[in-house]
């Protein structure tokens, strides 16, 4: 491994696709495993979704597509973003890439030189401080608790902020406290970057439509002032059940979507032709079409904050969307259960995955050492056993 470039030995393995080879292998070796460690819709995609791609294939779809993505598909991203955000986008302010997490690594490439900072309150979504680290950038973080909700306030922002600055990474609703900024909370965070016009936001919505609140999803470039500071990341793998086909998409400030389709043109081209036919589909029709899973997930989140609550030692906040709970567990660190000590959230993770069968993540990789992750993109009998098992495994 010594012929490899500091650029791959310095980074780090995904640690939910870890968790989840691992809980594999248990699973080979015979255990029940019942795994609340991905972040991926239980669901099918929707039928009308995939009859697209099905007529996309006989209509002989097939060829390169525009690096960019397909114009008709360009156009309802602008149409989705109009609807559902009251954004105003054209044609070259839209890239389409294969997953979110491509537009998240083109948005890094184009934006950040060595030594760019990025503050990225935590916990955050695992890859953005490798993705920021491969493009020379400087992850900074900026820790939370379950106190303010797992949300950075303008004071903490602000103190963050130094010469080196270049860009904000957040998600929200939040992978993976399922916490939600609400209108005035963006809002404060926008007067403190009003000062700065140099610093730009990248706002992570993938879990847009997961919002289980009456208040709906607010846009960080709907907020007086931002829209020319952020880039907006969506894409279709959560709400339509759909992760498999790899579509993610941006609304940017034209120079930058420029530049990730100059970056995309070179790496990757455009995404998969048929998942982009499909995608066409899914973003013109209603999203009242799959708000049975949203339904769906909302009983299982209460199910399963009503189950974790009469079990000491897991102290959760209420996600407001997304489908995660991140319980704080440090009531266990320096305890001993079954023989094993817990020094870490990494202990306790590992102890549930040998001692219950649950298959979870430690928060550390999440940027938030005192807490763990915990899916319930999982039937309600499954959560119901899991979080039987894990309470027999603590008490
Ligand atoms: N952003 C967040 C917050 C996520 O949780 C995920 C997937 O887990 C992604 C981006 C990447 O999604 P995609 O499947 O579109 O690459």
């Amino acid at each position: 491994t010594n012929q490899l470039s500091e650029r791959i030995l310095n980074m780090s393995t995904s640690a939910t696709l870890a968790m989840a080879a691992k809980a594999r292998e248990l699973k080979e070796e015979g255990k029940d495993i019942i795994g609340l460690s991905l972040g991926e819709p239980d669901f099918n995609t929707p039928d009308y979704i995939k009859d697209a791609a099905i007529e996309a294939i006989n209509e002989n779809y097939n060829s390169y597509t525009p690096v960019d993505g397909y114009t008709e598909l360009k156009q309802a991203v602008i149409t989705k973003f109009k609807r559902d955000n009251n954004l105003t986008y054209t044609l070259p302010q839209i890239v389409v890439s294969t997953g979110a997490k491509q537009s998240l690594a083109n948005v890094a490439l184009v934006m950040l030189n060595q030594g760019d900072e990025v503050i990225i309150p935590c916990p955050y979504w695992v890859s953005y401080a490798d993705i920021v680290k491969l493009a020379e950038g400087v992850p900074v973080e900026v820790k939370t608790s379950i106190d303010t909700d797992f949300k950075m306030t303008p004071a903490q922002l602000e103190a963050a902020i130094t010469p080196k600055t270049k860009m904000i990474w957040f998600s929200s609703p939040c992978n993976p406290s399922g916490s939600l900024y609400s209108k005035e909370e963006l809002e404060g965070l926008a007067k403190v970057l009003r000062n700065y016009p140099d610093i730009y936001v990248l706002s992570d919505e993938i879990y847009e439509h997961i919002n289980y609140t009456t208040k709906g999803h607010i846009s960080m470039a709907e907020i007086d002032g931002m829209f020319n500071n952020t880039i907006t990341v969506n894409g279709v793998s959560k709400a339509f059940a759909m992760t498999g086909w790899r579509i993610g998409y941006i609304g940017a400030p034209d120079w930058i979507a420029r530049a990730c389709n100059k970056m995309q043109g070179q790496i990757t081209s455009g995404a998969n032709c048929i998942a982009q036919r499909a995608t066409i589909t899914a973003l013109n029709e209603s999203p009242s079409k799959v708000q049975f899973m949203i339904d769906e997930f909302k009983v299982r989140r209460d199910l399963i904050l009503n189950l974790l609550g009469k079990i000491e030692g897991f102290k959760t906040n209420i996600p407001e969307g997304a489908f995660y709970v991140f319980p704080d567990v440090s009531f266990f660190f320096g305890k001993t259960l079954k023989g094993k000590t817990i020094n870490s959230a990494s202990d306790l993770s590992l102890f549930l995955l040998e001692e219950a069968l649950v298959a979870t993540v430690s928060g550390e990789s999440f940027g938030n050492p005192n807490c763990i992750r915990i899916s319930y993109a999982a039937s309600q009998d499954q959560i119901k056993e899991a979080i039987k098992r894990i309470a027999e495994a603590v008490s």
